[in-house]
């Protein structure tokens, strides 16, 4: 019988695009979603390579986000104390995409990445390393959009730790999730990956350039540990992801391997980083998400799909944990993870595009626990938080909780009075018509009418 999947070993090149303002090497605009823009229109002379021209210096940002993904992922960081600084090398290759002849790249044999030796939920991570992105080319035309040339990108590379496509994909999630906590990648451009299979003693490793999704990886490595177990494979191939015919198409073999010809950059200086600021970004880090997790299941017994619930976005949970300090926790959990999420949802907005002060929700739900506003109005002011939020107190005043009983029974009997065929409805047995009353009597209030009170008064006005 095939034995299981234990000897195939997978591992990774993931590349993201790094969330900056600005290019790697110019002052031009780091867009990623280019399809809004015309082609060739955030251009400088730096980043469509004219001669002549020289690049910038890096992008601080750029080196900021790339050190705390390094950070994140629990790698040790190459310092100034310990070794060389870090040298951006070019990586020649003849491609219309590069019209430099080279990518700049603090990669390659003779480089020192910005990170290695990392781990990650027990993936080993190789390096971490910063690199501006070629062009847009497209073979097929042959036209050329420059506008995301020279944006930065970070390359992750893993040990060939993974076993199958399972645990490929839920670590990839893992990762995505991470990395959005320090708001390292811009979220719309997704990742990519390079993909390597082999199996352990028996097979050579062949790499899958260029997978363009999450999905599109999973089916790739699925296809590809098939024909690595059906055919004895003994030469190293680059081969590229055939989506449509969901298998893979061999690019070149290990001999035709091309040779970069990397050399040091004369036109940027090496980066220099500090001990000391190293240290300070890494007081400045969040949490994980797992350790966000593991606390809100250990610290507040939540159950574990709230906990996910509330971890898939740092400013949500960071929120909740502001909340629950002065909210009991059997109200602060519903209102973060239905109510609140709900509003946002409703106005397709994300924690990003909202002002949120924790202590104005914080004052909502304490006049909602001390019974001064019903849950419904509670829900109105809450609506009312979008874009920016406000205090409620003045809200609150002007639609307090109508919870006099005197008071009530006067307004239900009016409701009566003015609902003569729907009391006999539900005379008649229909059951609805009762909750049209009460919706009548909430509206009558402007909701504001103890909600309890005002069916048990009801309920006995119509015996
Ligand atoms: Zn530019």
């Amino acid at each position: 019988m095939e034995k299981t999947n234990s000897d195939v070993m997978i591992g990774l090149e993931i590349h993201g695009y790094i969330e900056t303002g600005e290019k790697l090497f110019c002052e031009c605009k780091n867009f990623h979603d280019m399809k809004i823009i015309k082609p060739n229109t955030n251009i400088c002379p730096i980043c469509t390579g004219q001669p002549g021209s020289k690049p910038m210096l890096p992008n601080k940002e750029a080196i900021k986000k790339i050190i705390e993904i390094g950070l994140m992922l629990n790698c040790k960081l190459n310092l100034i104390e310990d070794k060389k600084p870090l040298i951006f090398q070019r990586k020649h290759y003849d491609w219309s995409d590069m019209p430099t002849g080279y990518q700049k790249t603090i990669s390659g044999a003779y480089s020192i990445p910005v990170a290695e030796n990392g781990k990650f939920l027990d993936i080993g991570i190789t390096e971490v390393h910063l690199e501006e992105d070629p062009a847009a080319w497209n073979p097929e035309t042959g036209q050329i959009d420059y506008n995301r040339a020279g944006a930065p990108l970070v390359e992750i590379v893993t040990e060939p730790d993974f076993k199958n496509e399972k645990q490929v994909e839920v670590w990839l999630r893992q990762l995505v999730l991470t990395l959005s906590y320090i708001k390292a990648l811009n979220k719309d451009a997704g990742i990519k990956a390079d993909v390597n299979v082999s199996i352990k003693n028996k097979t050579k490793r062949t790499e899958i350039k260029n997978v363009n999704s999450i999905t599109e990886i999973v089916k790739a490595i699925i296809s590809e540990v098939e024909r690595h177990k059906k055919e004895n494979l003994q030469t190293q191939e680059t081969r590229r992801w055939n989506s449509e015919k969901n298998k893979t198409e061999l690019m070149r073999t290990k001999e035709q391997a091309a040779d970069y010809r990397f050399i040091p950059d004369p036109d940027l200086p090496g980066i220099k980083i500090s001990r000391l600021y190293i240290e300070e970004l890494k007081k400045s880090l969040p949490e994980s998400p797992m350790q966000k997790l593991d606390k809100l299941i250990k610290k507040f017994k939540i159950n574990k799909i709230d906990a996910e619930v509330l971890t898939k976005n740092l400013e949500i949970v960071e929120l909740f944990e502001k909340v629950v300090e002065k909210i009991p926790l059997q109200i602060a959990l519903p209102w973060i993870t239905v109510e609140w999420l709900s509003v946002l949802n409703y106005n397709k907005k994300t924690m990003d595009d909202v002002k949120i002060d924790p202590n104005n929700i914080i004052e909502l739900l304490d006049l909602l626990n001390k019974n001064r506003i019903t849950p419904l109005k509670a829900k109105d002011i809450l609506r009312k938080f979008i874009p920016n939020s406000y205090s409620p107190i003045k809200d609150a005043e002007e639609s307090k909780t109508i919870d006099d009983y005197g008071e009530i029974k006067k307004i239900v009997k009016e409701v009566i009075k003015e609902n003569k065929k729907s009391v006999d409805d539900l005379k008649n047995g229909e059951q609805k018509a009762f909750n049209y009353l009460v919706g009548q009597i909430m509206q009558k209030t402007n909701k504001r009418v103890d909600f309890k009170i005002a069916k048990s008064i009801l309920e006995e006005e119509l015996k």
